[in-house]
């Protein structure tokens, strides 16, 4: 087994959106000699709140910057003689990418070859001033491979890219970018393929803060279809750990799936969220559950993910912690208390 990767200096890109900031905020709380740049353009989905502590910590560095700016990353490695690379930054729903799909391209494509090929500059071998041991973590999603039938066995690593939505093509074109770069140029990438994620600093659009925002102001509660669609749900600090993980002791050029084997249907989690959430606020639970509507379809919506997560246990030993119950009853608990991360910018 290779020697453990010892980050230094990490630039984490998209650090002020909902996974980002959360990773910033554990990394900085459980790795005391790290330095952390975070990197991000605040796009409607960017806030400097969900940062915390963090925005103050001496340890950290909050630039304002795009992905795709490439003499501001070129900068950034050399003036912050950056040695890890955590990548979250991406445009990340779904619906905006039916919409709007040009800003997937340049983000999530562009902006990752960007970074790549500063990387790629900045640690070449012998290049003056490059750290010894370094690291490019790319953060994706379990959405490359495509929709599960209900009987399908879950996600692993052999499983073939399918992406169906210009999110998930998007992403899967940042994937391959990332493998050929370890491919051709020894670059040490490792990438973490995520199921969906829940908890704190979550943006307002994204369905469980939705169910939660939706009940609270007492307007519908708006599920797809016919609520039946699967996701893998994972607590964001599960991912987190998982993360931190891959980055220093995951082998170079490895793919390692994230997921809590923890399949709801959409409609059996907006049910329970209301009983959650009406046990925190003291309401009548039917109250919640009335507003529930089936709404139009999303285009394409794939049927089912689920992820086995079985390489990155046996490899490297992680488990998640929370359970699905605590993790929603933490959720809740901290929209209630910071109710303006439920505001939908746009
Ligand atoms: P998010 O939308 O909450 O945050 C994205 C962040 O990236 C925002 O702060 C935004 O301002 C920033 N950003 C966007 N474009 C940028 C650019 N051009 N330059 C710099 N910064 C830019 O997303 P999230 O849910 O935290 O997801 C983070 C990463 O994790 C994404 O790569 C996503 O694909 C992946 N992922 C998410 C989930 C999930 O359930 N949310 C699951 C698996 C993987």
């Amino acid at each position: 087994m290779p020697a453990p990767h010892v980050p230094g200096r990490v630039l984490v890109t998209g650090g002020a959106g909902f996974i980002g900031s959360n990773f910033v905020r554990h990394l900085l709380a459980s790795d005391g000699s790290v330095r952390v740049v975070t990197l991000d353009a605040m796009t409607y989905a960017g806030r400097r709140e969900n940062l915390g502590a963090a925005a103050g910590d001496a340890r950290h560095t909050l630039l304002e910057g795009d992905i795709c700016d490439a003499a501001l990353v070129r900068a950034l490695f050399a003036e912050h003689r950056i040695d890890t690379v955590v990548h979250f930054a991406a445009e990340s729903h779904v619906d905006r990418s039916i919409t709007g799909p040009a800003a997937f391209v340049t983000t999530n494509l562009v902006g990752t070859f960007t970074l790549l090929e500063a990387a790629r500059d900045a640690w070449r071998a012998g290049a003056q001033g490059a750290p010894r041991s370094v690291r490019f973590h790319h953060v994706s999603t379990d959405e490359v491979f495509g929709s599960l039938g209900e009987a399908d066995p879950a996600f692993t690593e052999e499983t073939p890219y399918a992406p169906n939505s210009p999110y998930s093509a998007s992403k899967a074109g940042s994937d391959h970018l990332v493998r050929a770069y370890h491919h051709t140029y020894g670059l040490p990438v490792t990438t973490t393929n995520c199921s969906n994620n829940y908890g704190p600093c979550q943006h307002a659009e994204k369905f469980i803060p939705t169910v939660i925002r939706s009940c609270l102001a007492g307007v519908p509660v708006p599920v797809y279809g016919t609520g039946m669609n699967v996701r893998d749900w994972l607590y964001v600090d599960d991912h987190c750990r998982a993360v931190d993980l891959v980055m220093r002791c995951g082998a170079p050029g490895a793919l390692y799936l994230v997921g809590g084997r923890n399949e709801h249907r959409n409609l059996d989690i907006a049910r329970l969220l209301c009983r959650v959430l009406a046990e925190a606020t003291g309401v009548p639970p039917e109250r919640y559950l009335e507003l529930i509507r089936l709404v139009t379809d999303r285009p394409g919506h794939d049927f089912r993910y689920a992820i086995d997560a079985g390489r990155l246990t046996r490899e490297l030993g992680w488990q998640p912690l929370e359970s699905f119950e605590s993790g929603l009853r933490k959720t809740v608990a901290w929209y209630l208390q910071n109710p303006w991360c439920l505001t939908v910018a746009v």
